[in-house]
């Protein structure tokens, strides 16, 4: 992937996600001292790559790695009491500064912990074909963006790059982790919702629903929040004041490279297996402004780009 072959003083490439690129303490001095220092970590760093669909999108969106970055950043300040999170250290190499963090090495659950306190997108369709989401049966008569009576846990299987995420009912994530694990991850998620919800509202926003990983810290044994948390990637983000049930809902979040993937200007037929077309110019910059916005609505401040 694109700037996985980044060389860090201290660290070695081991994985490269869809968004992210994980790196570990290698065997020089620095790598020696990184370990020494920190324990077990792995250098987290988010790319500006922008993924939808499960494809990786060309180009990428200038930026974006910081915002997400210093969005989590913020996020798992703000939840600090509700859950223990990977965070361990934002003191990165310089090629990254901003958009990388030292984190606990986690073993990471193959679950996407998902809560929605509206219903749209995957959940929508769900809806729509037998009234459920994830087993969950919903009252009648639901439209697109209507706010759920409650907030529920939503889970999906974690899929290989290129394969899709699958909605599955709690059962399975029962199965795949055991049932005090799979309680634990369902209680958590809809925890975060609640708190995050609350505050992005004072804020403006809509938290509509978002999509959390956790692991297991091997050192203190506890179900630990990871990757990112709360942003434009993982989450959607509606503005307050333009909120009307019955129709897609403006957005500041990655809706907007969906919709243009999706519509005949893009001339992509998503049930074929070619890549996605080139992002426009101009889609690239839209996007932008709207991670941008969210950054700032949600933190009152402006990022450090
Ligand atoms: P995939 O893992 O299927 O490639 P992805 O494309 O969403 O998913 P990214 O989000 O780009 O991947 O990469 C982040 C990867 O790092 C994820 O696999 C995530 O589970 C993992 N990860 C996040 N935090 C930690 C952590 N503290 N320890 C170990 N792995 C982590
Ligand atoms: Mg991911």
């Amino acid at each position: 992937m694109s700037d996985a072959a980044l060389t860090l003083p201290g660290w070695r490439h081991v994985y490269s996600g869809k968004v992210r690129d994980l790196y570990e303490p290698d065997a020089s001095a620095a790598g020696v001292a990184l370990r020494e220092r920190h324990g077990d970590v792995v250098l987290v760093v988010a790319s500006d790559r922008v993924s939808a669909y499960d494809h990786v999108l060309s180009p990428g969106v200038p930026g974006k790695g910081v915002v997400l970055t210093q969005l989590s950043l913020w996020w798992f300040e703000q939840l600090a009491d509700l859950v223990p999170n990977h965070v361990v250290s934002t003191d990165v190499p310089g090629a990254v500064a901003g958009r990388a963090m030292v984190c606990r090495r986690l073993d990471m659950f193959p679950v996407e912990c998902v809560a929605r306190g509206y219903l749209t997108g995957s959940g929508l369709a769900e809806y729509r074909q037998n009234g459920e989401v994830t087993g969950i049966a919903l009252p009648a008569g639901l439209v697109d963006g209507s706010r759920l009576p409650e907030p529920v846990f939503t889970p999906a299987t974690k899929a290989e790059l290129g394969e899709h995420d699958e909605n599955v009912r709690f059962s399975v994530v029962v199965d795949t982790v055991g049932p005090e694990t799979a309680e634990t991850l369902r209680d958590l998620t809809l925890a975060v919702y609640a708190r995050a919800e609350r505050v992005a509202r004072e804020r403006g926003v809509i938290l509509a629903d978002t999509k959390l990983e956790f692991g297991t810290d091997p050192v203190t044994g506890a179900v630990t929040l990871g990757d990112e948390v709360l942003t434009p990637d993982s989450s959607r983000f509606w503005p307050v004041d333009g909120w009307e049930p019955g129709r897609a809902q403006p957005s500041f979040d990655k809706q907007f490279v969906r919709d243009w993937l999706t519509s005949s200007a893009s001339g992509w037929d998503r049930a074929s297996d070619t890549p996605p077309p080139p992002l426009p110019a101009d889609v690239v910059e839209r996007t932008r402004a709207r991670y941008i916005e969210a950054f700032e609505r949600l933190t009152g401040r402006t990022p450090d780009l």
